[in-house]
């Protein structure tokens, strides 16, 4: 059986970095196809189909986060934006603008190849339900029939909105999620601001499900950004 190979859109206008991402993603067994501007991104993302989008922020046309939009307007195909240092504030916007997941510059390929696979992964899991609704995590399991969580065996009590928030994350296991993002799925558009109650939710179920709270494994912070939940 031949599988078609997932493509793989990178939009960067900076030709050396999409020099040395095109061995990796070919090696990696994915198509590439390249855009060094925005409307070509707009372009290609309609007419090729892309898996997986990889989109750099500073675009000569117009700004990545105008691409977000636009894509999302139609497509709910994963975008990683790929983001310079001194745009935190561009990272967050394009995030809530319905981007997926961000790499920081200078990055690591090996890092790039992981995301994307995580991200084509997620893709391949929204378009088929799960036949096995127990999501694990070193010791941690959730089995989100039951609604039940366990920790090395024993069952963890969480509260509604404890097990609302890490089921959220769950959902986007592997990728970043917003304070925004987090705040308006758990507890409502009108608490899109609240993030002291999102710090203190995140740290109660650190102290419930983490080995070590204080250095956690898998409810990581993205600082200034968000929160990721990692499976491994
Ligand atoms: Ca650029």
């Amino acid at each position: 059986m031949t599988r078609t190979p997932a493509c793989v859109l990178i939009v960067e206008d900076e030709l050396p970095i999409r020099r040395f991402l095109r061995p990796a993603v070919e090696a990696a067994g994915w198509r590439l196809i390249e855009a060094e501007t925005a409307q070509r991104a707009l372009l290609e993302a309609s007419q090729s189909g892309p898996d997986v989008i990889i989109l750099d922020l500073g675009l000569p046309d117009f700004d990545g986060i105008e691409v977000v939009r636009r894509v999302r307007e139609w497509s709910s195909v994963p975008i990683i934006i790929l983001s310079a240092r001194g745009q935190e504030q561009d990272k967050i916007l394009a995030l809530d603008a319905g981007a997926d997941d961000y790499v920081q510059k200078p990055f690591n390929v090996g890092e790039l190849i992981a995301r994307i696979r995580v991200a084509l992964r997620h893709a391949a899991s929204q378009s088929q339900p799960s036949a096995n609704p127990t999501i694990v995590a070193g010791d941690i399991t959730i089995d989100l029939h039951r609604r039940v969580v366990t920790k090395g065996g024993q069952e963890v009590h969480l509260t509604p909105l404890e097990y609302k928030l890490l089921t959220t994350l769950t959902r986007h296991a592997g990728m970043v999620m917003t304070h925004r993002q987090l705040l308006r799925e758990v507890w409502g558009p009108g608490h899109a601001e609240d993030s002291t109650y999102l710090r203190m939710f995140v740290r109660q179920l650190r102290l419930k499900l983490e080995s070590n709270p204080t250095q956690p494994k898998h409810l990581q912070t993205e600082v200034g950004v968000g929160y990721r939940f990692v499976t491994e």
